[in-house]
Formats: structure tokens, C-alpha cells, sequence
């Protein structure tokens, strides 16, 4: 045999998990610091692959474990298969990454007819003996032999049944010999052959059976459902381990516990134990565990040990430990540890703390934390405690938990919230329209649509709980009226969604608030002295600024200003813009938002002082600030219907000849008023009809608006310009910039910078001061990308429009891609991630590679940053650093993952692969 397939606990490198499994590598390292360990050996996921290739254990892999069962006969004194003083093992299961529960482990092996005789002489506990034979004979049986566990079942609890015994516990030594007789019968039937005797036999087909769990259904489905590929862990490997018992009186128990509180990170002895127990009945809940402090009565040596234990492994480790331990005939053994998996603000907690201990440096307690975890900390969770049952679920798309009144459109929404009521806005969908119903929302629950569809995308941005495209929910507007099934939810109607979870409950269950800890104040602050890009934050409005202030954000990367113009004192003005027939009638409605938009960027401005605010000009195309066709054809047909009565009342008032007076509100509603908004209307739906595209988000839209319409570009420029000359005026120290969407070539920036050249020279003289600002582009479109030597003339910033860019090098669209085909091009892996989600490194990236270095070469100083959803996203933002960009920007709620994640992306840069 030339490989090398088992090693013993005293020889195996501990720091090869990939070759030994996390729990066999942590056993070797463990036995070499010296800690307790019943001795044993490892057989590699090398073996495990080779047999499962060719269902044949290696060549001599057999002896190979004979003379290592020697080596572990030796330091016990105890012998593998013989009467007097037998030795037993227990064969596990464990690979690379730690799958709980997905693979097997049969304990108690080496037991048959002879050395239970010897086990019961020895220990003088028949019914000890009988219960670790008929627990392994149960164990092998369903492992090994491939027995339905029921089998067994069924004869222990009539044996049960018939003793008139409830709980395990009760079951005497005779009764357990009767169980372990009708199991040895089970297996004769079953399999046709008795139980086998040889304890090597036993050995053998044990190590054969955990092999095979690898490929089992249990252990593929965790593999694929937690993305854990063969890079990743390979294999099982096989731990045998001498037995050690927890059930052979009152001085044996056996625990498990966690180096620190898991759940809230504080430094204490956090655990649970059984006196008198296997370690599987603390798993299984047969009985109910004692805290770990009663170990300090019951055992205070033995709580001494445990304590000590516990420091060994995390000064070792110098990470939280989670671990198994047993204690037999007062001997403390531990039989496992691996790093704890521990909340977001047990980690962070832990990670300050253990920097402050002097147990790891502040590299380590930045990158021992994935970034995304932080997501929990940040918005409202569900009251741990509730017990409700979900009613239906949804795409979860943007987190956080939030419960309210059912309200079926923005306008409701609006009204209730102004009242101080919380609701929830359900929709079939969302529109840019619906804007000021989301601001008056707690959550947002649509039955269609994906998580990047519009709810999903302008929730987040917003950080407002939102569930998307719950089908199983069929909303009626009209009736005001959601249907789950049977079951009617009405306007007004209480329920609760988790937009972490998607799933939606009838009723309110409380929520617990989010809270920025000084802890994570601190490990931020850490992030930021290792980081080289900026995080900056895409938010539209001053409260939301100045949310991504506190969180950390040292600018706006993105403002969006068509959220400001569907603000509902706004939207009618913009309506009259779009309506206008010419220049000079769109210039009078211009004239009336200028200083409403001026306003927005001053306290916009002030609300990120000093650092830099990206203002995007005008981007969506018209048609999106008007209602839909179909809308107005209804309303205008109930208008006109309203005529229709006025004009009968006024008939009726007329043949009766009687001057009775109409309250206010008929005669203010009269023929003429109603006669002006159907003329308006009709208007609006002749635009609509205009307006039409076939394919609006590759229309009419961007910086080709500002060509069409250079007035609205140029009310734009001026409102920004003005707010940032008032500032200067204060002394307020800001840095605006101004950037222009969709530009495909450098003609259409080089037209709207004469604008901007044009304004800045009014400004100036207007106020009499110079300003400060800078003139950029987005990059979003295919052509702007190769254009960009010749568009950093001109730009004195990029930003990369990720959404935008990702569809035009896909070609296709973000919603019919999610809700058609992707999924099943991740599932079979033609794509691996979904774009829109995670930066589309290999293609959209190789653009943004090659943008960034164009734009570098004629202008050394062009400053490069990234505005799309991935640039909140860790995978993506490792390869903006890759590729040197400046900044990243996102939603507020996902800043503090964005600045740990740039953290991640300096200190691990020297293993950056494109994967
Ligand atoms: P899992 O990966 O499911 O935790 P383990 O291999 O850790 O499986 O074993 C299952 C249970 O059996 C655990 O409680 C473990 O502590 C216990 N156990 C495993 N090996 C031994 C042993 N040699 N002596 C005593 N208990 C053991
Ligand atoms: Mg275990
Ligand atoms: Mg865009």
C-alpha cells in the first residue's frame, strides 16, 4: 500500500480537515495539545473517495486499521473482540465542513455475544450492557445492514408496553436482554444471516456504511442546499474511536457545551450535561438536560476540569468552541470540538472581545465574520418567542420583520400612515406610481414578481420589510380583499410579514428593534482602518442620508432623483411638465418644482457634510410618472358617467321648478369642473398612448431625455448648483456631483457639461462665489464601455450601473430572467449565480476591468465607484477591489456589510481568483 489512508490520533496533521474531516482533524489535534482524548485513529476522505469509485475498500486498508485497533488495545489495556476485557469503538462519520446529523455514527462496535458476557462480568451492570448492545445492534442494523428502523422500534416498545413502563429509563436488565434478543432475530429476518459475531466483520461493514452516507440522499441534499461543493469538502473520513461511557453510574455523565455564550457572545461556561447518559440523549430529548452551572454542585471537581477544558481549547483554537465531552467513573474525556456557529451578535461581541483579551488580532476578528451575517443586526426581527403559524410564504426580499394593517393601494396607505397607522401595502405588483405609499408603509407584500422586481428594489433601498411575488396570494383590489385558499384578508385586517423569511402571518407578532452596538461601532472602525475603497450609500432622501451617515457611509454614490418627483406634491407637477405641448408651457410647470428640488439637494447636501452626493439626473422614461392606460380608460369612463348624473339632477331640479340649494360639494362639483378633468384626463391618456414603447427600458429614457427635453436637464443642473452655492453660502462644506445616465457616446455628455458649463457661470455670478463639483457618467450601457477613453475627457467620475449593465451584456431583462429561466439556469448550473445579484465577474466584470482602465489612462485621476445592487454584495465587492475601484455604494441597511466586506477584500486580496 503506497497511500497513506489511516493515521492515529497521536501522527495526523490537525490541520487537515480536507484529508481527515473537521472532526478527526480536530481529534488528532486535540490529542497532541495533550487534551483528554480516548485514543483512536482516522481513516481519510482518500479512502472514502477510492471505495466509492470502485466499491472496493483500498488494498490492505483492513490491516492496516488491525494494527492501528492495536495501537488503540494498547494504550487502553483493553482488547478488540475479547471476552474478559473487551475493547469497544465507535466508527464516525466527518468531512471538511461540518454537516450535522447529514452522516452516520454507530457506537458501542465490537459487541457480541462474548464480550457482552465479559462486559457485564467487568462491570458488574448487566443492564448497562445489555443497553449498549441493544443500542448497537439497533445502530448497525439501520446503518450497516440497511434495516428500517421501525423494525426495532416496533419489539421496544411493545417490550415497553407490556412491562408497563413509560420511560426508557424504567427498563431493567432483563427487559433490555429480551430487547437485544428480539433485535438479533429482527436482523436474521431481515437480512437472512445472523448478526455477524467477528468484530473486525463489524469494523469492516461499518466503515463501508459511513462511506456510503456520503452519497446518501440526506447528505446530497444538504450539500446542495448550503452550495458545499467538492472544493469545498470531499468525502467523509472515518473517526474510530475508543468507547468511553456516560451511563455507567452516578459519577459518569456526558455534555456538550460552547467556550462562550452563543447567543449573546458573553464570556461564560454555557452548556448542558445528563448525569448517567450516552452523549446521543442529550441530542435526542429523550430526557431533559441540566444547565452546565449544576455541574458546579454535582461535580465540583469535575466542573473544575471542565472549566479548564474549556480554556485549553480556546487559547488553542483562539476561536469559540463548540464541543462533546464525557465523563466516565469521574474521568473527563472530550470526544469533539469545531468552531461555534454563533448569531450575528454573538460574533461580533466575541470578536471584540477576543481582540481585547489579546486571544487574536484585529485581521482575525474582522475576517472570522461573513459580512452578510451583520444583515441580522439591522432591521427588526420577529419576537423569537411567537408561535404562530405562517399562512402563506413569499420570495423574502428585502429583511426585517413589520406588521400593519392590509391596505391595497398607495393612496390608502398614504392616508392611514398619515394617521399613524402601521400598514402593510399588498399589491399584485408595485409602480414607480406607488412611491408614496411605500414611504408610508411599514412592509410591502406583492403576489408577483421577484426579488428584483420594483417592490423588491425600492424596499430595500428604503430598508423596509418586503415579501415579493407570494403567489399563493391572489389580491382583488377592487373588492379590497387578499385570498389565501379559503381565507379572506379585508383592508384594515392585522397581519405580519418577515421579508428575512417571506413568510406571512394573520395577526401582529411584535418585533424587536434593531440596534447599532457599541461592539460593532467598534469592529467598523477596525474595517475602516484596513479598507481601501469607500463605502457610500444610494439613498434619495435626508433622512435616509442621514441614516447611512450613522451607519458609516462617507457619501452618496447614487441619488435617484425621480423619487423626488413622485413624491405626492410633486407628481402633479411633473405630470404638467410631461403633459406640456411646448417648451414654453413645460418651462412654467419646470419653474414651479425648481425650487422644490432645490430644497431636496440642499438638505441632502448638509445631511452627508462633507463627504461627496452623486446626483443622477432625470433616468426613467415619462411614461412612468403617468398612470397606465388601462387606468385611465376606467376612471374616465366613471367621469363620465358622474356627468351623466349632474346633468339628471340638473334636469330633476329643473321639471320640479323648485330652488332647492344643493349642498357645497354638488355645486362645487359641476359640469364644468368635471368637463375640465375629463379634458385632462383624456390629455393624459393621448400621452400615454404617445408615449408608448414597445421596450421602454431600452427607449426613450437617460441622458436621451436631456437631449429631447434639455430644460428638464437644465432645471436639474440649476437645482443642484443653486443648493450647493446656498451651502457654500453657510459655510456648510459639501461636494456635489452631477451625473448623467445611459450615455452611449461622448457627444451626449459633452452637450449636457454645456449645460452644466452654461449654469455654473449664472450660479456663480448669481451668488457670488466659485463652486466646487464634479461632472461624471454612469457606465450601464455595452457602448459606454467602449467609448471610455474618449468619455474620461470629459467625466471626472464613472460609476458603474450594474443593474443596467448586467442586462444589456446578458440581454435579457432582470424580471423575465428571474422569473423564467434563471433559477433553472442555477439549478443546473448553465449559470452559477444570478447576476443581478452577485457581479457577473467573468463577463459584465471583464467590461468594468477594462472601462476602469481605459478611464485611468486618460485621466489618471478619474474617480471609479459602483452603484448597482452587487455593490453591496461581498462576492462582488472583492472584485471591485481586484480591479482598484474607489467605491462601492448601496442600500443604507447593507453599508455596514459593505464596509466589513471592503475590509475582507484588502486583507484577503493575495488569494483574489475570479472563480
Ligand atoms: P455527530 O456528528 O452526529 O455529532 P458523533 O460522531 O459526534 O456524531 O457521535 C454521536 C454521539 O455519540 C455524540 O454525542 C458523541 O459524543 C457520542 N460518541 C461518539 N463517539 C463516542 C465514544 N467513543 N465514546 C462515547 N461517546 C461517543
Ligand atoms: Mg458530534
Ligand atoms: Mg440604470
Amino acid at each position: 500500500m503506497t497511500e497513506k489512508y489511516i493515521y492515529s490520533f497521536h501522527k495526523g496533521d490537525g490541520k487537515n480537515k480536507v484529508l481527515l474531516g473537521g472532526k478527526g482533524a480536530n481529534l488528532c489535534e486535540m490529542t497532541q495539545i495533550g487534551l483528554n482524548v480516548p485514543p483512536g485513529f482516522v481513516i481519510t476522505t482518500k479512502a472514502c473517495l477510492d471505495y466509492l469509485e470502485s466499491h472496493l475498500l483500498p488494498d490492505g486498508l483492513m490491516d492496516d486499521a488491525k494494527d492501528h485497533i492495536a495501537e488503540v488495545e494498547a494504550i487502553s489495556g483493553k482488547k478488540f473482540g475479547n471476552s474478559r476485557n473487551p475493547l469497544l469503538v465507535s466508527v464516525r462519520s466527518g468531512s471538511a465542513i461540518s454537516m450535522p446529523g447529514m452522516m452516520d455514527t454507530i457506537l458501542n462496535l465490537g459487541l457480541n455475544a462474548q464480550t457482552l458476557t465479559g462486559l457485564i462480568k467487568q462491570t458488574g451492570d448487566a443492564r448497562f450492557a445489555y443497553d449498549a448492545y441493544r443500542r448497537f445492534i439497533q445502530l448497525f442494523g439501520k446503518i450497516a445492514l440497511g434495516i428500517n428502523d421501525e423494525k426495532f422500534d416496533l419489539h421496544f416498545v411493545s417490550i415497553k408496553k407490556q412491562a408497563g413502563i413509560k420511560s426508557d429509563m424504567g427498563l431493567n436488565a432483563d427487559h433490555l436482554r429480551q430487547i437485544s434478543e428480539l433485535f438479533l432475530q429482527v436482523v436474521l429476518e431481515e437480512t437472512g444471516k445472523p448478526f455477524p459475531e467477528d468484530v473486525f466483520e463489524q469494523l469492516e461493514l461499518s466503515i463501508k456504511a459511513v462511506f456510503n452516507s456520503w452519497m446518501g440522499k440526506r447528505a446530497l441534499d444538504y450539500r446542495r442546499e448550503f452550495h458545499i461543493t467538492p472544493q469545498m469538502a470531499n468525502g467523509t473520513a472515518v473517526s474510530v474511536v475508543a468507547m468511553v461511557f456516560g451511563n455507567m453510574g452516578n459519577d459518569c455523565a456526558t455534555g456538550v457545551g460552547f467556550t462562550r455564550n452563543p447567543g449573546t457572545g458573553v464570556n461564560e461556561m454555557y452548556g448542558e450535561y445528563l448525569v448517567n447518559a450516552q452523549g446521543e440523549d442529550v441530542v435526542a430529548g429523550i430526557r431533559t438536560p441540566k444547565p452546565v452551572h449544576e455541574l458546579l454542585h454535582e461535580m465540583p471537581h469535575l466542573y473544575k476540569q471542565l472549566v479548564d477544558l474549556r480554556n485549553k481549547l480556546e487559547a488553542h483554537y483562539k476561536e469559540v468552541q463548540d464541543y462533546e465531552y464525557t465523563i466516565e467513573c469521574g474521568i473527563l474525556y472530550c470526544l469533539q470540538t469545531r468552531n461555534a456557529k454563533m448569531n450575528a451578535m454573538a460574533m461580533v461581541r466575541t470578536s471584540v472581545e477576543m481582540v481585547a483579551e489579546g486571544l487574536i488580532s484585529k485581521e482575525k476578528a474582522l475576517l472570522r465574520i461573513n459580512p452578510e451575517l451583520l444583515e441580522q443586526l439591522l432591521h427588526p426581527q420577529l419576537d423569537p418567542e411567537h408561535s404562530e403559524h405562517p399562512v402563506a410564504q413569499g420570495l423574502p426580499a428585502s429583511p426585517g420583520a413589520a406588521f400593519g394593517k392590509c391596505v391595497f393601494d398607495a393612496d390608502t396607505a398614504e392616508l392611514m400612515g398619515r394617521a399613524g397607522e402601521p400598514v402593510i401595502l399588498l399589491r399584485e405588483e408595485t409602480k414607480p406610481e406607488d412611491i408614496h405609499g411605500f414611504f408610508a408603509a411599514q412592509g410591502i407584500l406583492t403576489s408577483r414578481g421577484g426579488k428584483t422586481s420594483h417592490a423588491a428594489v425600492v424596499a430595500r433601498g428604503m430598508g423596509k420589510a418586503c415579501i415579493a411575488g407570494a403567489e399563493a396570494i391572489k389580491i382583488d383590489v377592487r373588492a379590497r380583499q387578499a385570498n389565501v385558499g379559503d381565507l379572506h384578508i379585508r383592508e384594515g385586517d392585522i397581519i405580519t410579514i418577515d421579508g428575512s423569511t417571506g413568510l406571512i402571518y394573520l395577526g401582529k407578532i411584535p418585533t424587536i428593534e434593531p440596534s447599532f452596538s457599541e461592539e460593532l461601532k467598534t469592529l467598523l472602525a477596525w474595517a475602516d482602518e484596513f479598507a481601501e475603497m469607500e463605502v457610500h450609500a444610494n439613498v434619495d432622501t435626508p433622512e435616509r442620508a442621514r441614516m447611512a451617515a450613522s451607519y458609516g457611509a462617507t457619501g452618496i454614490g447614487l441619488c435617484r432623483t425621480e423619487r423626488m418627483f413622485n413624491a405626492s406634491d410633486r407628481l402633479p407637477l411633473v405630470i404638467d411638465m410631461i403633459l406640456a405641448d411646448n417648451k414654453e408651457v413645460r418651462q412654467e410647470a419646470l419653474e414651479k418644482l425648481f425650487p422644490i428640488q432645490r430644497d431636496d439637494f440642499k438638505q441632502l447636501f448638509e445631511a452627508m457634510s462633507p463627504y461627496p452626493v452623486t446626483v443622477r439626473l432625470l433616468d426613467p422614461p415619462m411614461h412612468e410618472f403617468l398612470p397606465s392606460e388601462h387606468q385611465l380608460e376606467d376612471e374616465i369612463k366613471s367621469l363620465n358617467l358622474y356627468k351623466v348624473m349632474i346633468h339628471g339632477q340638473q334636469v330633476t331640479l329643473d321639471t320640479l321648478g323648485a330652488h332647492i340649494a344643493l349642498p357645497e360639494p354638488f355645486t362645487l362639483l359641476n359640469e364644468e369642473v368635471i368637463n375640465k378633468v375629463i379634458a385632462k384626463k383624456e390629455l393624459m391618456l393621448k400621452k400615454v398612448k404617445e408615449l408608448y414603447e414597445v421596450n421602454p427600458m431600452l427607449g426613450h429614457r437617460g441622458v436621451r431625455l436631456g437631449m429631447s427635453y434639455p430644460e428638464i436637464y437644465q432645471m436639474q443642473i440649476r437645482s443642484i448648483l443653486e443648493a450647493a452655492a446656498l451651502c457654500a453660502k453657510q459655510q456648510i462644506p459639501i461636494l456635489p456631483e452631477i451625473m448623467v445616465p445611459q450615455v452611449i457616446t461622448v457627444q451626449e455628455l459633452i452637450k449636457v457639461k454645456s449645460y452644466v458649463d452654461h449654469i455654473k457661470e449664472e450660479v456663480e455670478h448669481q451668488y457670488g462665489i466659485r463652486l466646487e463639483f464634479k461632472f461624471g457618467t454612469m457606465i450601464e450601457t455595452v457602448r459606454a464601455c467602449t467609448r471610455a477613453s474618449e468619455l474620461a475627457g470629459v467625466a471626472e467620475f464613472f460609476s458603474f450601473g450594474t443593474n443596467d449593465l448586467t442586462q444589456a451584456t446578458f440581454s435579457f431583462s432582470r424580471e423575465d430572467a428571474e422569473n423564467k429561466f434563471l433559477p433553472l439556469y442555477n439549478e443546473t448550473g448553465l449559470l452559477e449565480d444570478n447576476p443581478f445579484e452577485v457581479l457577473d465577474a467573468k463577463g459584465v466584470g471583464q467590461l468594468m476591468k477594462m472601462t476602469a482602465e481605459a478611464g485611468h489612462k486618460t485621466r489618471p485621476d478619474i474617480k471609479i465607484g459602483i452603484c448597482g445592487e452587487q455593490g453591496g454584495h461581498p462576492q462582488s465587492i472583492r472584485f471591485c477591489h481586484h480591479i482598484k475601484l474607489d467605491y462601492v455604494s448601496c442600500s443604507a441597511p447593507r453599508i455596514p456589510i459593505a464596509r466589513l466586506a471592503v475590509a475582507h477584500a484588502k486583507l484577503l486580496e493575495n488569494d483574489y481568483r475570479i472563480s
